[in-house]
């Protein structure tokens, strides 16, 4: 069962159409199982503001199934997303997220941390019990951020632009995530009274190619119309120093991508915060000495 649980993920990264081999009652399953044994865990990825280099978090879930190996965030919580599920793995990542700054205050000081969620079942009472797990831990709403997929907030619209509001009023931020994929990203900086938008990583990674052209002007066009309507604008995915250079250039403030950092478990993060004041402070240093 191993063998083939591995091969299937490892197939399932690079082809979106094999998941129609693969018996999603199976994952869902495992994932029951999983949750109570303790087979997730979060990991954080440092998002790095341009001018400052003040560091921010995301947090992102992980699954090492006994049974199938690594499974991808993106094969089993669109599976959680059709049911319930998705409550229990919420809650489990914000619960591990504010034990987590509760444990290490030093290291979280002043910093966010953004948890991505999905509206569909994201209703006021289940916030209501994420606010009761915050008193709890003495945390405060102004220390996270929501992420939330454009496509998730337009399966119900309405519920979505409640969500958001609510969220706001208790005191929390909200980005929209992977922005710019969907048929409306536009209709969304009408509808949703949000902080900020992510651009997504599809974008960015054409940024330092010669074909990258298109996506270039998009990008350019997103960040100006964005600091217009008084956003934050995030990009995801940069990768490489070029693409880095366009964003901050273009006014982007912030970055996020495996050019700073990737995903790291907790006990990684003080080193990686350690070497990413020298990185940003050389890239400064090099922007000044060429203006
Ligand atoms: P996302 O929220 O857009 O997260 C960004 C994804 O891009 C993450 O994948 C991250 O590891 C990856 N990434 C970051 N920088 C780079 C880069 O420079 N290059 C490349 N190629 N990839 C990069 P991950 O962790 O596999 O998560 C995938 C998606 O699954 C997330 O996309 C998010 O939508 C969802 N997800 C992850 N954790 C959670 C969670 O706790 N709850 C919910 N509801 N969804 C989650
Ligand atoms: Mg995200
Ligand atoms: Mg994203
Ligand atoms: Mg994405």
């Amino acid at each position: 069962a191993r063998q083939a649980g591995k091969q299937i993920i490892k197939v399932y990264e690079k082809d979106d159409y094999v998941q129609h081999y693969i018996d999603e009652m199976t994952i869902e399953m495992e994932l029951i199982k999983g949750l109570k044994a303790g087979e997730l865990s979060v990991v954080y990825q440092p998002k790095v503001g341009c001018q400052d280099g003040m560091v921010h978090f995301e947090a992102l879930v992980r699954w090492h199934s006994a049974a199938l190996g690594n499974v991808s965030p993106e094969t089993f919580i669109k599976i959680a997303e059709t049911s319930l599920l998705i409550e229990d793995i919420t809650g489990f990542v914000f619960d591990r997220v504010c034990r987590d700054m509760m444990e290490q205050p030093e290291l979280f000081a002043g910093r966010r941390v953004a948890v991505n969620v999905s509206p569909v079942l994201f209703r006021q009472d289940y916030i209501k019990q994420l606010l009761q797990v915050l008193a709890t831990y003495g945390l405060r709403p102004e220390q996270f951020e929501f992420e939330i997929t454009e496509h998730t907030l337009m399966q119900e619209p309405l519920l979505g632009i409640q969500t958001v509001d609510y969220l706001k009023t208790k005191g929390f931020r909200v980005l929209i995530d992977d922005f710019g994929v969907s048929y409306s990203s536009l209709n969304y900086l009408k509808m949703f009274e949000i902080d900020g938008i992510k651009i997504d990583r599809s974008f960015i990674s054409q940024l330092d190619k010669d074909n990258g052209l298109k996506e270039y002007e998009i990008v350019k066009l997103i960040v100006s119309l964005a600091k217009k309507l008084n956003l934050e604008v995030t990009a995801e995915g940069v990768e490489t120093e070029a693409q880095y250079r366009v964003m901050e250039q273009l006014g982007c403030d912030e970055i996020q991508g495996y050019f700073f950092s990737r995903p790291l478990p907790l006990n990684d993060l003080q080193q990686a915060l350690d070497a990413l004041v020298y990185q940003h402070a050389a890239l400064r240093q090099l922007e000044l000495a060429t203006t």
